[in-house]
């Protein structure tokens, strides 16, 4: 498709929008009483309007049957996590039994790691990607330390290579090579909350396999962003959290993936509570811990009602649309934004500079070269909101349940104003 940066042809996109009317499920914070021309649904996705309603639900009943609501109330709460896992399996590429809500990301991520990083004196080393999302680096630093070794000796660091803003899938392969026996876990995001970048996570998993070494996603920035197909692909875990793309609420709660091939099983090591022991035997308060069949076997606590409902509205509206169509949009609306950047940058003889690699989702990671950070408050004050990194990146998100391509456009017209007004001042 030939673009062209003019307000009529985003119009045109926006009209043959399938998700169009999604925009009106939502939201939207205002700037000088317009809405706001929002990129940063990778951090915390807009709020659906259903939400409320899920949540009014559960404080009425919560008001009107107490204790009773457990069993009585119109989604009883006791199963209520259940009806989280076949939509959320959708969205991950999963079987339903190979999914379910619990605690926060990084928690999750140790109870995971409690399973699937057991090291040996010969094997126990880590392969993570270099500049790891800081919550990661911690965890993986302190789980090596939690079995008495030290971060230098089990935690290899995939590297970019010199001057390049990307990691090479061939050099991740060649290290899990490498380090072969050797090798425990390997555990990156999936798609790099830095620069954007989605990795080949099947080509990894398969090689990690080979070597004998479990295989986990931190998939933070790719649930309900890129396809995923964790069964196939064998992947062993996953976790994520669903605030990002997913739209369910600030700090709110994580999915978790175990493969169907660690179900049901006594002899997997695991921090166990009452909730993952069998839900038809669980309230006869038995001293025996006798798993759950599906991944609710890593459930400890009872979960807290309050945040599942919101992730349930956004999985309704997930289940609705479905991945390919958010997909299919994602990727038109990105490369109408890089269009639009790449107008603006010759425009103003400016010096953008993508450094998300073509393996991308829904993120663009932009280098503005000359740019300081009076043009995101610029930015700021003309109602777009977007994420400034230190010295002068700018991520930019337009997640395709809500952003549309005459937000792209006004946007690139903010851009070139800001550009041409503040950034000579400088
Ligand atoms: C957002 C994000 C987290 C956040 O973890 P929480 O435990 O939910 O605070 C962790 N890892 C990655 C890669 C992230 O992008």
């Amino acid at each position: 498709m030939e673009f062209k940066n003019s307000l009529e042809f985003a119009q045109q996109l926006d009209a043959a929008d399938p998700l169009k009317d999604y925009r009106n499920e939502f939201h939207f914070p205002k700037v000088k009483g317009k809405d706001v021309i929002y990129f940063t649904g990778n951090s915390l996705g807009l709020q659906p309007k259903r939400t409320q309603e899920y949540i009014d639900e559960v404080m009425t009943a919560w008001k009107d049957l107490a204790v009773e609501g457990h069993f009585h109330a119109e989604k009883p709460w006791w199963d209520y996590h259940e009806r989280l896992a076949a939509p959320l399996a959708k969205v991950v590429g999963a079987k339903t039994k190979e999914v379910t809500v619990m605690n926060t990301l990084s928690v999750n991520l140790h109870m995971l790691m409690v399973s699937f990083y057991r090291p040996t004196s010969h094997r126990f080393k880590i392969i993570c990607e270099e500049k790891a999302f800081p919550s990661d680096q911690y965890m993986l630093k302190s789980q090596v330390q939690f079995h008495g070794l030290q971060p230098e000796d089990a935690i290899v660091e995939i590297k970019k290579r010199e001057g390049e803003h990307y990691w090479r899938t061939s050099d991740i392969l060649d290290k899990i090579k490498e380090v072969g026996d050797e090798l425990a876990l390997v555990l990156i995001g999936g798609v790099n909350y830095y620069n954007g970048q989605v990795f080949n996570m099947e080509a990894i998993t398969k090689s990690a396999k080979e070597v004998g070494a479990f295989v986990g996603w931190d998939l933070a920035h790719a649930a309900g962003n890129v396809k995923l197909k964790l069964h196939d692909w064998g992947v062993d875990f996953a976790a994520w959290c669903s605030y990002k793309y997913m739209n369910s609420g600030p700090g709110n709660l994580s999915g978790v993936f175990v493969h169907e091939q660690y179900l049901n099983r006594v002899d997997i090591p695991r921090f166990e509570g009452w909730w993952g022991t069998k839900k038809e035997t669980r309230f006869l308060m038995k001293p025996e811990f006798e798993p759950m069949e599906n991944a609710d076997a890593w459930q400890v606590s009872n979960p807290p009602i309050l945040s599942l409902a919101p992730y349930l509205a956004s999985l309704e509206m997930f289940d609705e649309v479905g991945m390919e169509p958010l997909i299919a949009k994602r990727d038109l609306i990105v490369a109408y934004l890089e269009f639009v950047l790449g107008e603006i940058d010759n425009e103003t003889a400016g010096s953008f500079q993508i450094i998300t690699p073509v393996e991308r989702g829904c993120q663009l990671s932009v280098f503005l070269h000359g740019q300081g950070k009076d043009l995101f408050n610029y930015l700021m004050d003309h109602g777009v909101i977007t994420d400034w990194r230190e010295p002068n990146v700018i991520r930019l998100a337009p997640a395709p349940f809500y952003c549309s391509f005459t937000d792209m456009y006004h946007f690139g017209q903010i851009l070139k104003s800001g550009i041409q007004l503040k950034g000579k001042v400088k």
